[in-house]
C-alpha cells in the first residue's frame, strides 16, 4: 500500500471543517511514520458539536445529558464512555484534532494496542507541535491528537501556526529565511541520509547542497553516496504541480530558494510560485520549461 492511500484515506476522514494548517501537519506526520514502516490510519478528525454529543452520549444517560443543557440527544448508558468532552469542549469541533490507530502494510486491519510504534506516532507528532491525549491526567486518550500551534524548531525560533518567528530574547543572525528553513528540513534526516547536522545559518553554500543530495537519494531509496549519478536520475521522480507529496516539494522549494528563485515559500504545496520557480530555473538552465521538476530538472540543481 502506498503512502498516497493512508494519505487519501486520512483527507476524507478529517472532514472540510479541518483547519489546512493542521491537516497539511497530520499529512506530514502520516508521511514520516510510513518512512519508518510505522502505517498511521487517521479515524476521525472534524466533528460538528451535535456530532461531538452523540459520542458524549456513550456511557451517560439522558438525564445527565439534560442537565448539561445537551437536548435532542439519547444517552447509552451502556456504552462505554469514549470522550469527557462535550459541545464545543472537544478540539475536533475546532478543526485542529484528528485520532488515529495504527494498520498493517496492506491496510486492512485497525490496530489499538498503545505499544512502540503508536508511542513513536505521538512523538512525531509532538516534535511537530501537537498535544497527545496519552499524556493527559484523568481521562487518557490514546487515540487523540491535538495541534495546540507551538512548536520550537531550533533553540532561537518557534513556530506559531505556520509562520516560524524569531524568539524575541534571542539574537537573529543574518541569512536567508528561507534557506534556513530549507537547512532546518534536511536537518530532519540527518541519520537516515547520513549526512552531518548542517548549522542553520540561511546561507546557501556546497554542504547545504551535499545535505540536499543525501536526501534526495534517501528519499529516492538508492545508495546515499552524495553524487547525483545515472542510478540516481534513474531513480527520481517527476514531482508536478498539485503532488501530495509533500517531503518531495519541499525538496524542490529548498532547491529552488538555494539557487536563488523565489519559491514562494516553503511550504510542501506545488502551487503556481512554485511552477512559474521551477520555469524559469529550466529556461535558465536550457531545459523544456514545463514547470515540472523531474531527473533532467534535478540534475541542474545538484550540479
Ligand atoms: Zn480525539
Amino acid at each position: 500500500m502506498s503512502v498516497e492511500i493512508l494519505k487519501n484515506k486520512a483527507i476524507s476522514r478529517m472532514g472540510n471543517g479541518m483547519k489546512a494548517v493542521v491537516k497539511a501537519k497530520v499529512l506530514d506526520i502520516i508521511e514520516k511514520a510510513y518512512d519508518e514502516g510505522i502505517y498511521v490510519l487517521i479515524t476521525s478528525g472534524y466533528r460538528s458539536e451535535t456530532e461531538q454529543n452523540k459520542l458524549f452520549a456513550k456511557g451517560r444517560t439522558t438525564t445527565q445529558l439534560r442537565a448539561l443543557g445537551i437536548t435532542g440527544i439519547v444517552g447509552e448508558p451502556n456504552a462505554a464512555k469514549v470522550t469527557n468532552a462535550y459541545g464545543t469542549q472537544s478540539n475536533h469541533t475546532k478543526g485542529i484534532a484528528v485520532d488515529y490507530c495504527l494498520t498493517n502494510k496492506a491496510g486492512t486491519a485497525a490496530y489499538w494496542s498503545v505499544n512502540s510504534d503508536w508511542k513513536r506516532v505521538a512523538a512525531i507528532a509532538k516534535s511537530m507541535g501537537f498535544e497527545w491525549g496519552g499524556d493527559w491526567k484523568g481521562f487518557v486518550d490514546n487515540p487523540h491528537l491535538e495541534y495546540t500551534g507551538k512548536i520550537t524548531v531550533s533553540p532561537d525560533k518557534t513556530e506559531v501556526g505556520s509562520v516560524i518567528v524569531t524568539n524575541p530574547n534571542k539574537p537573529d543572525t543574518n541569512g536567508d529565511a528561507n534557506i534556513k528553513k530549507f537547512q532546518e528540513f534536511l536537518n530532519g534526516y540527518t541519520k537516515k541520509a547520513k549526512v552531518t547536522k548542517l548549522v542553520v545559518d540561511g546561507y546557501p553554500g556546497p554542504k547545504t547542497l551535499n545535505a540536499a543530495i543525501h536526501v534526495f537519494q534517501y528519499f529516492s531509496k538508492v545508495t546515499i553516496d552524495g553524487e547525483f549519478g545515472p542510478k540516481s536520475k534513474a531513480a527520481c521522480p517527476v514531482v508536478v504541480p498539485g503532488t501530495t507529496w509533500s517531503k518531495w516539494t519541499r525538496l524542490v522549494q529548498g532547491l529552488l530558494y538555494y539557487h536563488g528563485y523565489n519559491a514562494n515559500g516553503f511550504d510542501g504545496i506545488y502551487g503556481k510560485g512554485c511552477v512559474k520557480a521551477v520555469k524559469a530555473f529550466q529556461k535558465a538552465n536550457r531545459l523544456t520549461a514545463d514547470g515540472e521538476a523531474g531527473p533532467n530538472t534535478f540534475a541542474k540543481f545538484f550540479a
